[in-house]
């Protein structure tokens, strides 16, 4: 039994997925044509309460594009030093935007209004570069899969309309927050100017993301996804697999979050284990005592068939999802148990 733990985007199609795409209707998405995309882009759109959405191909392409239309070349967007936009993203925001970046840091990925107030530049003096965007991650990736306490996040944007900056989340993971919480989509929505969401994480799509925001945004990030090359023709076939996933996929994310839980109440009990972060989704980063025994683990749990991932220094980093089983879960946290270390 192949337990895989890397990442949620290992998951494959389900016969249901693969069944909505092989009877996808489709049509010329570049001239607006694809049903299946159109349907996708509506449906997401007013989850969220937000007038239109975009389907692109990857969550950094939905992020990139995003960026490219709120930011002009030598402008500042303001995110996480770890934040997935400027650490894993390939240089996105300078190669594709000639934007700089003003990196903070913050606790589990998470940044704070008190933060973001002290790093807008003054707009007056030109020896800065204007701040022209404030990007979030939610959940945070590298915090562990750390929510934003979302009186935070209101805070935050609170601040950007008085200081008229948009405010754009990355929520590759946003539905594995809003299921944990129990926030209103569209209530979380409102105080943000994009948003950008993966289908292809935890909700088991092959392929996909969504970017969501107010028509002109739209309108202009369709014209800035041609340009990237991302204009794509009857990718209704794909779209299809995404908007399954998005109707029928998201209430079963608590069940992968209670995986998690359970893979760290098993970790805490181990001697080898130094720490491990807080569980709130369905991430689990575990420290171990002896930090250079960090790849011997890693290679063991191999051996079984078992495949976790290295996540800095010293640190252990396992992801549930939609192709994990109860059943593995089990497997796995015996594995650990037996684990010599
Ligand atoms: C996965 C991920 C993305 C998008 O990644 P793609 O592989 O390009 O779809 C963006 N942000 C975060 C936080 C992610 O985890």
């Amino acid at each position: 039994m192949r337990i895989d733990l890397r990442s949620d985007t290992v998951t494959r199609p389900t016969a249901e997925i693969m069944d909505a795409m092989s009877s996808a209707k489709v049509g010329d998405d570049v001239f607006g044509e694809d049903p299946t995309i159109n349907e996708l882009q509506e449906f997401a759109a007013e989850m969220f309460g937000m007038e239109a959405a975009l389907f692109c191909s990857s969550g950094t392409q939905t992020n990139q594009i995003a960026i490219n239309v709120h930011v002009t070349p030598g402008g500042e967007v303001i995110c996480h030093e770890e934040s997935h936009i400027y650490k894993y993203e390939g240089g996105g925001i300078a190669k594709n935007s000639g934007a700089s970046v003003r990196l903070l840091q913050g606790d589990r990925g998470r940044l704070s209004v008190d933060q973001i107030s002290k790093w807008i530049n003054p707009r007056e003096d030109v020896h800065f570069p204007l701040t022209q965007l404030v990007s979030l991650e939610d959940t945070a990736n590298r915090g562990g899969g750390a929510i934003y306490d979302f009186e935070e996040i209101k805070r935050i944007s609170t601040f950007c309309k008085e200081n008229g900056l948009p405010l754009h989340l990355d929520g590759a993971r946003l539905m594995n927050a809003l299921v944990e919480t129990g926030i209103d989509p569209k209530k979380y929505a409102a105080e943000f100017d994009s948003i950008s969401l993966c289908l292809s994480k935890g909700l088991g799509a092959p392929v996909g993301s969504v970017l969501i925001g107010t028509k002109d945004f739209i309108t202009r990030s369709r014209r800035v996804r041609k340009v990237f090359g991302g204009g794509m023709r009857q990718a209704g076939i794909i779209a299809a697999g995404g908007l399954f996933a998005l109707k029928n996929n998201v209430d079963r994310l608590k069940v992968d979050h209670d995986h998690a839980k359970q893979i760290e109440s098993t970790l805490k009990e181990l001697n080898w284990v130094k720490e491990v972060v807080p569980v709130q989704t369905n991430i689990v980063v575990a420290h171990v005592v002896e930090s250079g025994k960090r790849d011997q683990i890693i290679s063991a749990l191999k051996e079984m068939d078992i495949h976790i991932m290295a996540f800095g220094e010293g640190m252990l980093r396992m992801v549930t999802h939609l192709d994990v089983s109860s059943e593995m879960i089990d497997a796995l946290c015996d594995a650990l148990r037996k684990l010599k270390v």
